[in-house]
């Protein structure tokens, strides 16, 4: 970086240390973070109306010829009010300055201005008070708007950074190399600073935002790039080719590409010197446990043992369920520890895992993470489900030797976000549906048709299927809870009077749940009334129909997951969302679930719709704080920036290169400056 840019701002002509103080609140203390101090909006001197058009009480700009000045008039000691009659042949506007007598000096009449502030009034007598008063062939018609402090005045800013620019002239460093600059179009940085602060036109003004918004993502892409390479430490975990055949032979379906693409990604990153460190992504449905299967299945075959966690108990109940179907055939046996094991059983599985008896271990995170010991672990695969969870990755790291990581997530980010928030993570994507799958058929109605609804399902029910129908809980209270058990019990004894019909929700004890969801799974019941702890990943093809009530509380991504529950065998299946409050922006939601099925469309259209914040929950993305680009709606720069960043780190894994300089001061500047 250039030495003038990073001195402290007293350096700058006109600053002395009382500004520097002032500076110092909006986190400014080099004249490099000033220049990165940018404009939070515009006055766009440009967008003129004719006076006769102009909107009342609202901030509006105009073009005209000042006709007369009035006499001023002495209000009283210390107020004087100057005013003058402008026109634009459209109507007449009075100007109204207060005190400003130079201000008022300086106005010639016949010149033309623009004038930019409120009009009141009304439509025969407009007048407008202290407006922003420019000459009309002014060359700078868009003026930056920043935010402020105490002590720092909008002209004062944007006079200091106009300093710092022609100070530098020309020759501001450059941080990017020339064919990246080349290949994505894009400013040098100087013109994007000057052009940021001091826009020529609305053009201008969008290469510069253009360049600076590439340059942060980059940053940012090439920061977490640094991180993961960082981490690239030595395994004990070395494995070897191993014939996969019996795996894929054994399966009672065949895998799909990309699933097929996903255990060979496995296998290529158990093979190295490094501990894997992958995720694997995929929707609803998309066959998520078969991969990890297969890399469970090759750890075992280099002799090593798997740990599997997932976030419920039912969920460790459901995988080993998988597990043990697809792997005990091969001779690999596997574990299951839950809560709900007699101490004396919990023991006798956690002596069977040590000993090395059980090549793999299913169970939820407490339990794997906390107490159990591995002969010699190999592979630790999470399945996260839709939830972020950086925190427990890296617990396990610390048994065994380092063992392989293979994340399971089910949140159907839009690839370019998921490679941004795991970006530590290697990428598996299933973007393909097993064979055979038919789309989950999806109506939304008010709750003036829920009869007919619960007919719909009786019929489904009768022809041997299962169904569920979903209550949103969101506190989880005592009386949420009585009424989703008053719900259920009425549903008992009037629609579904003739049917076997459980309840589910979070506050049962686990055992509790384990049992419910066996005897759903075992169609001991056919219809399970549930909150939203069936979202998490449950496992029944027989369950055709899935009827969601206040439909309209759910997310359009959790809408999503809870959808995912029913189409999972060779049965057309369907999900009705009852909603009794259709606003129109419900509706418009609600549409989208009927339109389409697939995860990365409705997670992008829940993006627009409600913003990341219901996206990433309470949770936090941890990531750096950006200053201008936005990760969830600059996504086509974000893909080009990544792609830019990915090129520099292939042959340069640690910025070491002294053409990569400046990059690496711009990473470690934007990792500074905290995380959000
Ligand atoms: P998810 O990715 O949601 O975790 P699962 O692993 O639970 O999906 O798989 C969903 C269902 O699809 C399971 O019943 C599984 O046996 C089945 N399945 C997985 N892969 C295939 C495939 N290639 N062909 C047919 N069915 C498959
Ligand atoms: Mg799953």
């Amino acid at each position: 970086m250039l030495k003038e840019l990073e001195k402290p701002v007293t350096y700058i002509k006109g600053v002395g240390p009382k500004m520097a103080e002032h500076f110092e609140k909006l986190g400014i203390s080099t004249a490099y973070d000033l220049l990165c101090h940018f404009p939070r909006d515009y006055t766009d001197l440009t967008a003129q109306v004719p006076i006769a058009e102009a909107p009342l009480n609202e901030f509006c700009t105009v073009k005209a010829r000042l006709v007369r000045k009035l006499a001023p008039a002495f209000i009283r000691k210390g107020l004087t009010v100057f005013k003058a009659v402008f026109t634009d042949d459209t109507a007449d506007l009075t100007l109204i300055i207060y005190n400003a007598e130079y201000l008022f000096r300086g106005l010639c009449e016949r010149k033309e201005y623009i004038l930019n502030g409120k009009i009141t009034g009304n439509f025969i007598r407009r007048e407008m008070s202290s407006p922003l008063i420019v000459n009309a062939d002014d060359p700078d018609l868009i003026r930056p708007i920043y935010h402020l402090t105490e002590g720092i005045s909008q002209h004062y800013l944007g006079k200091t950074i106009h300093t710092v620019l022609s100070s530098l002239g020309a020759d501001i460093f450059e941080p990017l190399p020339a064919e990246i600059r080349r290949e994505n179009n894009l400013c040098s940085l100087g013109y994007a600073f000057e052009m940021i602060h001091f826009p020529k036109d609305a053009h201008s003004l969008a290469v510069a935002k253009k360049r600076l918004v590439f340059d942060e993502l980059m940053t940012l892409r090439l920061g977490m790039g640094l991180m993961r390479n960082r981490s690239l430490q030595t395994t004990g975990c070395v494995m070897k080719p191993a014939d996969m055949e019996d795996y894929y032979n054994s399966l009672p379906f065949e895998l799909t590409g990309c699933q097929r693409k996903a255990i060979e990604d496995c296998i290529t990153d158990m093979c190295r010197g490094w501990p894997m460190n992958r995720l694997v992504q995929g929707d609803v449905g998309s066959g998520k446990t078969a991969v990890a299967a297969g890399a469970a299945f090759f750890a075992a075959r280099n002799g090593y043992q798997t740990a599997l966690m997932a976030p419920t108990e039912i969920l460790a109940a459901q995988h080993y369920e998988t597990l043990s179907g697809f792997l005990e055939p091969l001779g690999i046996k596997v574990a299951l520890l839950t809560g709900s094991l007699t101490p004396k059983n919990k023991a006798a599985v956690k002596e069977g895992i040590k000993a090395g008896e059980y090549t793999v271990a299913v169970g939820t995170h407490a339990l794997v993470q906390q107490t159990t010991e591995f002969q010699r672990l190999g592979l630790v695969i999470t399945d996260e489900q839709h939830r972020f969870g950086v925190e427990q990755r890296a617990t396990l790291a610390a048994k065994g030797e380092n063992p392989h990581k293979l994340v399971m997530s089910a949140t159907p980010i839009p690839r370019t976000l998921a490679i941004m928030i795991y970006g530590d993570l290697d990428l598996s994507v299933l973007n393909e549906l097993p064979k055979g799958r038919q789309p989950v058929i999806t109506y939304a109605v008010t709750g003036r048709k829920r009869e007919g609804a619960f007919g719909f399902v009786r019929e489904r029910l009768d022809e041997g299927r299962q169904g569920y129908i979903v209550c949103p809980m969101i506190e989880e209270n005592d009386l949420e809870l009585k009424s989703v058990t008053e719900y259920a019990e009425g549903l008992q004894k009037g629609a579904f009077a003739d049917y076997r019909v459980g309840l589910l929700h979070g506050k049962l004890p686990a055992a509790e749940k384990d049992r419910i969801m066996r005897e759903f799974k075992d169609h001991e019941l056919d219809l399970l009334v549930s909150t939203t702890v069936v979202e998490v990943g449950v496992d029944v093809p027989n369950a055709v129909i899935m009827i969601i009530e206040n439909a309209e509380r759910f997310g359009l991504s959790q809408l999503h997951q809870l959808r995912g529950r029913v189409g999972r065998g060779k049965h057309q299946s369907y999900c009705i969302l009852i909603t009794d409050n259709a606003t129109e922006e419900s509706v418009k939601r609600l549409k989208i679930m009927t339109s389409t099925s697939d995860g990365f469309k409705i997670s992008e259209e829940d993006l627009k719709l409600r913003g990341p914040g219901d996206f990433f929950g309470s949770r936090q993305h941890g990531l750096p704080k950006l200053r201008i680009a936005d990760m969830f709606s600059d996504t086509e720069l974000l893909s080009l920036a990544q792609r830019a960043a990915d090129s520099i780190l292939a042959v340069d894994p640690m910025l070491e290169a002294p053409d990569h300089k400046g990059l690496k001061e711009l990473v470690e500047k934007l990792f500074e400056r905290g995380t959000e």
